[in-house]
């Protein structure tokens, strides 16, 4: 069985394809700059990469492109070998306790929800609908990001403001990342041969999140309403005091949409270094002694220790902790920084497998494992899209 993970945005379609159930990837691409006269295809089958440029003026011209790609390089026979597809979506809301089919109310119900996430769920609807006029035989299954944190109780998701708020507009935790932190917690589990496990996911990457998976289930998250609740991030600030922002505001004589994008794109890594976004970029400011930019990191591994703790007590227990996306993948350097504040709960980590990115690096003394995995959202979209398939 063939299926094709999808995640798009505003200009870009990434995919890959999968042979499932044994999760071969058979090719992988993308479409970049939509709406753009130099905009790029890019195919990748059997170790070949094969790059166009040309003029792609939406999305549906974007996946008749992907589609006649894979005919014209014989990976495909034809369109008709792929059995479903399975759209990757930001914003589920309380909506979508669980993944869906996509059929038009579906759709129409993420357009609805774009107001809660408005550079993500408008454009993953016009590129499903751009799929499914494509290829209108087979399945759609939209996959949301916020689904697996849907398991979280009212304390830990319900926020402290009226409580109307949340009865008329929906305000309330949701999280993100849920794909990764669902697939990475599976293999944590796998790892620790038990499901009955009490674990902390470190998503960290350009953007960041953590969840504690209590059981396989997500008890607690560290995104919110939006993405940018949480730890600092490459330009986000993470949690602030909420007062900061109308005072500011006065101050900077701006308007709220600015403050909002300057807390979304000028802020985190960025706005502390005043450098960089970029934690590679950031580490070798760091290595030529910048105090602003030691001082980004050093917050951010504040933050990450501290909900870990938090997590810690409120799971009643930790079993492991696993780093995984960009940087909790590939900086020791941020994992020293986070782990050298657990001493309290047991953590100990070998400083040689830390430099190795090895799969385990805690010691055999550590009281919590502390793993990291690579993480794979395409294909945990393409096993919850096989189980619609069948
Ligand atoms: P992501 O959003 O998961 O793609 O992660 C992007 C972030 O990972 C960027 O800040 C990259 O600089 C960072 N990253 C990727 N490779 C490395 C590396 N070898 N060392 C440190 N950071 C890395």
């Amino acid at each position: 069985m063939k299926i094709m993970s999808v995640n798009s945005g505003s200009s870009s379609i990434k995919f890959k394809l999968f042979e499932m159930p044994s999760e071969k990837v058979i090719s992988s691409g993308q479409v970049e700059k939509i709406g753009f006269d130099d905009a790029t295809f890019t195919l990748n089958f059997n170790s070949n990469n094969n790059q166009k440029v040309l003029p792609i003026k939406d999305h549906v011209f974007g996946v008749k492109l992907i589609i006649e790609g894979l005919i014209e390089h014989q990976v495909l026979k034809s369109m008709d070998e792929i059995d479903g597809v399975g759209h990757r979506i930001v914003h589920g809301g309380e909506i979508f306790k669980k993944h869906e089919l996509a059929t038009e109310k579906v759709v129409e119900q993420i357009i609805e929800l774009s107001d809660m996430a408005p550079l993500h769920n408008m454009a993953h609807a016009i590129s499903i609908k751009a799929f499914k006029e494509v290829m209108p035989n087979v399945p759609h299954v939209a996959v949301f990001d916020t689904t697996f944190h849907q398991t979280m109780s009212e304390d830990a998701y319900m926020y402290a403001t009226p409580y109307e708020w949340y009865e008329k507009y929906g305000i309330r935790k949701y999280g993100f990342h849920g794909t990764s932190h669902k697939y990475v917690s599976e293999v944590t589990n796998q790892l620790l041969k038990t499901s009955e496990t009490k674990i902390i996911v470190c998503h960290i990457g350009n953007g960041a999140s953590i969840t504690a998976v209590k059981d396989g289930k997500c008890v607690e998250t560290s995104m919110g309403f939006t993405p940018l609740e949480g730890i600092p991030m490459g330009t986000r600030t993470g949690s602030i005091d909420p007062a900061i922002l109308s005072y500011m505001e006065k101050k900077l004589n701006i308007s709220s949409e600015k403050m909002y994008d300057i807390l979304n794109t000028k802020s985190g890594y960025l706005g502390v270094s005043g450098i960089t976004s970029d934690a590679r970029d950031l580490e070798k400011s760091i290595r030529a002694g910048n105090k602003r930019s030691i001082l980004a990191f050093d917050l951010q591994a504040k933050r990450i220790a501290d909900y870990i703790g938090s997590y810690f007590v409120y799971m009643g227990g930790l079993d492991a902790i696993t780093f995984t996306a960009g940087i909790g993948e590939n900086s020791p350097k941020l994992r020293k920084l986070v782990c050298d504040r657990l001493t309290a709960l047991g953590v100990e980590v070998d400083e040689k497998l830390n430099q190795e990115n090895a799969l385990l690096i805690s010691t055999p003394n550590s009281k919590v494992k502390v793993f990291t995995i690579k993480t794979n959202e395409e294909v945990l979209i393409a096993r919850e899209t096989v189980a619609f398939v069948k």
